[in-house]
């Protein structure tokens, strides 16, 4: 995206919500769990993997992080219930992070239970930069207390990742790496695309190193061929890597890489607290700037009438 573009795109918070709304419904699907489970029904069918996502990044008390952990349980049941090819992804500050390390780390914890009793997988994103440390140490925590089926994100446009990767390695973690979406100084992370891409593949060249099961978050063409090039070269076979894509980004490329073999898993965004993720959503889209400039073109232009 250009510098303009990207100006452009960074007065989407005027936007008016139910325009945003409109704009972003590709990329949740819905309101309910049971929209949830008909977009991953539909995506097993078509032969993907998914990750449902309860949003809920804007919670302010604690019974509302409560009522996120018991959405989270709610969808294992439905998961076994309607047989679906399916593990979750939680956000640690709708857990509650925000409000205490003590109380997330005791809703992550009964999540994780949770889904060992159904013999499920639990990924925690990484937000901002200034989640990093407690979302790595829970981690850490989580596994030295015996629990092995979660894993942790990491961001390639940090600084501190290739480190981060250096410092997990005795967990043979599951880690899934993407470029990092939230705005950081450029005292913590590369600004420059060519960088981020360089870090990515760096991190993701450490993390096969060090025996991780890597989940290659990415819609970037050329890190798609980078990341199934590194795979090959460490002899990986299908069930040693994934590819990750977000729910409504470059949909017929991800079937072609099905097509080709490979497990892709699409990550299913539910519920109410929408607004957040569709804000960074629309402005990586990298045709949002024109939409906007174009829609505000014409509100000028209908005022000048
Ligand atoms: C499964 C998954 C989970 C993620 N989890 C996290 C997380 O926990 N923490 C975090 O910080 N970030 C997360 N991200 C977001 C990630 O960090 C990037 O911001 C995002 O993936 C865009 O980067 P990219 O590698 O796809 O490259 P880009 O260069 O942004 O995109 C490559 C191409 O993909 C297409 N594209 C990308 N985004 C859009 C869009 N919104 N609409 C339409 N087309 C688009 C365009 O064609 C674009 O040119 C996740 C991404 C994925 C795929």
């Amino acid at each position: 995206m250009s510098l303009l573009d990207r100006a452009i795109v960074r007065l989407l918070p005027a936007v008016p919500k139910p325009v945003v709304q409109l704009f972003s419904s590709r990329y949740i699907a819905g309101p309910t769990l049971a929209d949830a489970v008909e977009v991953v029904r539909r995506l097993n069918a078509g032969g993907k993997l998914a990750t449902i996502d309860v949003l809920g990044e804007e919670i302010a008390r604690e019974e509302e992080a409560r009522a996120i952990a018991q959405a989270y349980r709610d969808v294992f049941a439905a998961i076994d219930r309607h047989g679906l090819d399916c593990n979750v992804s939680v956000k640690l500050t709708a857990l509650g992070l925000g409000l205490s390390y003590e109380l997330c780390r005791e809703n992550l914890e009964s999540v994780v239970r949770e889904a060992a009793s159904h013999g499920n997988f639990v990924r925690i994103d990484m937000e901002d930069s200034s989640t990093t440390d407690d979302t790595l140490r829970l981690y850490r925590e989580l596994r030295e207390a015996g629990h092995d089926n979660v894993g942790v994100v990491l961001q390639a446009y940090l600084r501190r990742t290739l480190g981060d990767v250096r410092a997990l390695a005795d967990l043979r973690p599951n880690v899934r790496l993407c470029k990092g979406i939230y705005v950081e100084p450029p005292s913590l992370a590369y600004t420059d695309a060519e960088a981020v891409r360089a870090s990515f593949v760096r991190a993701l060249d450490a993390l096969l190193d060090a025996g991780a099961y890597v989940g290659i978050a990415t819609h970037d063409e050329w890190l798609i061929g980078e990341a199934l090039r590194l795979v090959s070269r460490y002899g990986l076979g299908r069930d040693g890597y994934e590819l990750q894509m977000l729910l409504g980004v470059r949909e017929e490329r991800a079937d072609e890489l099905v097509a080709e073999g490979h497990r892709l898993r699409v990550y299913v965004p539910f519920g109410e607290h929408w607004y957040g993720y569709s804000l960074r959503r629309l402005q990586e889209n990298p045709a949002m700037a024109g939409t906007i400039a174009r829609a505000t073109a014409g509100r000028v232009l209908r005022l000048v009438r």
